[in-house]
C-alpha cells in the first residue's frame, strides 16, 4: 500500500516534469527557459516587446515604393522592386544614397533635401489612403492580448511618420510609447531606435523582446542586446531567436 502511494507521487512529480518540459520548449529550444519566481511559478520571459512598424504592424511597402518610384522617374534613374527591397527597415536619407548609386552626375546636399521632401510628399498623399481598415483584425487583438497581459508594449521604427500612420490604424494612443525616426541620430542596423524604446520604459534590452520584419532591423535588435523575433522576409534571419509564422504567434512565445 505504501508503495502504491510512493508510486502515485512518483507518477505525479514526472508528469509535473514533462509539463513544465513543454512549457520550456514552446520557445525557441535554443533559449533559456521561462523566469521562475520565487514560489517556482514560471512567469512571463519578457516585460516589454518593441515592435517595428512597416511591415509588423501594418504595411506601407506599396506606398513608399510608389513614391521611391515616382521620385526615381522625376530624376530620370532606374528604380524597380530588387531595389526597392534594399531599403527596407532604413532611414529616407540613406535609402535615397542607394537610389543615387544609378545617377549620373554628383547631387549637391540641398538638392538631395529638395528630393527627399519630393518623395516624403508623394508618401504622405499617399498615406491619406491608409485607415483603421488597414489594420488586420488579429494583429489588433494580439496587441490587445499583450496589453491584458501587463506588457509595456512600444514602437521602434526608424519612420519619422510613424506618429500619424498609427494614428490613422486608430492605435495613436494605444502604446506606452514611440521611439521613431524623429528622436534618434543613427537608423537600423545601429540599436539606437530599440535602446530609446526600452529606456522609454523604463526597461533594460534583457527585459524586451523585438519583433521584426527587415534584417537591419534584426541586426539592430541583436547589436542591442535584444531577443528578437522574425516575421516576413526576415523570418530566416540566423540573429533572430524566434520565427513568427503569423503575428499572433508573439503570445506563444511570451
Ligand atoms: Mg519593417
Amino acid at each position: 500500500m505504501i508503495g502504491g502511494q510512493w508510486l502515485i507521487i512518483g507518477k505525479l512529480f514526472f508528469l509535473t516534469l514533462v509539463k513544465i518540459k513543454k512549457v520550456v520548449t514552446f520557445t525557441n529550444p535554443n533559449h533559456s527557459s521561462p523566469i521562475t519566481n520565487y514560489k517556482g511559478k514560471l512567469t512571463m520571459k519578457y516585460k516589454g516587446i518593441i515592435f517595428d512598424l512597416d511591415g509588423v504592424i501594418c504595411s506601407t511597402d506599396d506606398y513608399h515604393y510608389e513614391a521611391w518610384q515616382k521620385t526615381a522617374d522625376s530624376l530620370d534613374i532606374y528604380f524597380d522592386k530588387v531595389i526597392n527591397n534594399r531599403l527596407r527597415g532604413i532611414s529616407r536619407a540613406e535609402s535615397l544614397e542607394i537610389i543615387l548609386e544609378r545617377y549620373d552626375g554628383k547631387m549637391s546636399d540641398e538638392k538631395k533635401q529638395e528630393v527627399l521632401n519630393y518623395k516624403n510628399d508623394i508618401y504622405l498623399q499617399l498615406l491619406e489612403k491608409m485607415s483603421i481598415k488597414d489594420l488586420d483584425p488579429s494583429v489588433k487583438k494580439t496587441l490587445e492580448t499583450l496589453k491584458e497581459k501587463g506588457l509595456k508594449l512600444t514602437i521602434g521604427s526608424s519612420s519619422k511618420n510613424a506618429k500619424p500612420i498609427l494614428k490613422k490604424l486608430g492605435l495613436g494612443d494605444f502604446f506606452h510609447d514611440i521611439s521613431d525616426g524623429t528622436n534618434i541620430q543613427r537608423s537600423k542596423p545601429h540599436p539606437e531606435v530599440f535602446l530609446i524604446a526600452a529606456a522609454l520604459v523604463n526597461l533594460t534590452p534583457k527585459d524586451c523582446l523585438v519583433i521584426e520584419d527587415a534584417h537591419a532591423g534584426v541586426e539592430a535588435a541583436h547589436a542591442g542586446g535584444f531577443d528578437c523575433a522574425a516575421i516576413g522576409d526576415a523570418i530566416d534571419n540566423p540573429l533572430a531567436q524566434y520565427k513568427l509564422n503569423e503575428f499572433e504567434d508573439i503570445l506563444k512565445i511570451i
